[in-house]
């Protein structure tokens, strides 16, 4: 792993002790640090009361201490969902979804500031990458909302904003700390990571064998019309993606789940439907269907519920596992990086 060097909430559990017996504290030290910021979610180091107040001064000239500030919170009428807008010590805002499933609670939470992947239907893109989160600042999203909702969180999925293999050291960092068992204990099997298909990114995964589920923005059938709604459709074709899906699966037994947004008179046809199902009914998957979330600097229109459903029906014909996405928080500027973008907006109106 890649050494987080001053970012208090990044280091693994005997990272910290290392950190902490060099300056001759006594290795217990670090476990009680390593619980206060990773179980009881410490909002920072003064919380920590049964640690000598010089070690948590001393700590607090070494070392940053991430934490997010709470700009907006919006709660859904219609399903309970709630959105989050934070912002991090260095003025950038950021946001995390919390939804609660008869299964438990799941946050979907960013991984970058920003993106750089610039795909057609995404309002997360629009402006770009402004940098990658950090392990830390990926774990506060979870931290902030289990304290803020007083629930525990059960499943966490990286489908906000940002493209998690773009931030691939961090990325893997944030899931050691988030499954570790001295901290929440997420089980690898209840993280989701969602990709646009970065294809050596996918097979470094791979061979990672973690036991996460791994969901490819697929949204087309074929390279062509692809390249027209996510540029990285440039970089790798749909046969290499393909390719890259088999080895994750072979590598970790597990199913991948690919991802397909709905586009009226784009992906939706009854002959993408054809293409669709050929492409992936060879493999052990798992294909959700999402009716695309329209934004307001684009054209794209949603299929009727109707017309989703038929799509459903025809690639349920040779694959197994066919869903669609329940539209969660529509009431509540739902699609990705739209929260986070009217706020921009509005910060920059009231400069003018
Ligand atoms: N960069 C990653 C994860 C973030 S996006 C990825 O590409 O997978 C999470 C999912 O939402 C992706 O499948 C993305 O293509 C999809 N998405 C983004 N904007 C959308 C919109 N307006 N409507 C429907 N799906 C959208």
């Amino acid at each position: 792993m890649v050494k987080q060097m001053n970012d208090l909430k990044s280091l693994t559990l005997s990272e910290l002790e290392q950190v902490l017996t060099e300056q001759g504290e006594k290795k217990f030290r670090a476990g009680q640090m390593y619980e206060w910021m990773h179980r009881k979610l410490a909002a920072d180091l003064d919380e920590m009361t049964n640690l000598p107040k010089d070690l948590r001064n001393r700590m607090k000239e070494q070392y940053e201490y991430t934490s997010l500030k709470l700009l907006k919170r919006q709660i859904s009428k219609a399903d309970g969902t709630q959105k989050f807008l934070f912002q991090c010590a260095d003025g950038n805002v950021m946001e995390s979804v919390w939804m609660k499933y008869k299964h438990g609670n799941s946050v979907c939470i960013s991984s970058q500031i920003g993106c750089r992947m610039g795909c057609r239907f995404c309002a997360s893109t629009l402006d770009g990458l402004k940098r990658g989160l950090r392990p830390s600042e990926m774990l506060d999203q979870i931290y902030c909302i289990t304290r803020l909702t007083g629930e525990r969180v059960s499943n966490v999925v990286v489908m906000g904003t940002g493209e998690p293999l773009d931030n691939y050291d961090n990325l893997l960092r944030f899931i050691t700390l988030l499954t570790d068992e001295n901290g929440l204990h997420i089980s690898q099997r209840n993280i989701t990571v969602s990709t646009c298909g970065i294809v050596p990114k996918m097979y470094a995964l791979a061979d990672e064998k973690l036991q996460i589920t791994l969901a490819l923005s697929l949204h087309a059938s074929n390279d062509e019309k692809r390249k027209k709604l996510m540029p990285v459709a440039n970089q790798y074709s749909i046969s290499e993606l393909i390719e890259a899906c088999r080895y994750y699966f072979e590598k970790t037994g597990r199913r991948i789940s690919f991802e397909y947004s709905m586009v009226k008179g784009v992906n939706d046809t009854k002959e993408d439907a054809r293409e669709l199902t050929e492409l992936l009914a060879p493999l052990n998957c798992h294909v959700n269907l999402i009716p695309v979330n329209p934004i307001k600097e684009r054209e794209f229109v949603q299929p009727t519920a109707g017309y989703v459903q038929n799509f459903q029906k025809m690639l349920e014909k040779k694959i197994r596992h066919v869903t669609i996405r329940r539209e969660m928080g529509r009431d509540i500027d739902g699609a990705c990086g739209q929260l986070r973008r009217r706020h921009m907006e509005q910060e920059q109106t009231e400069r003018l």
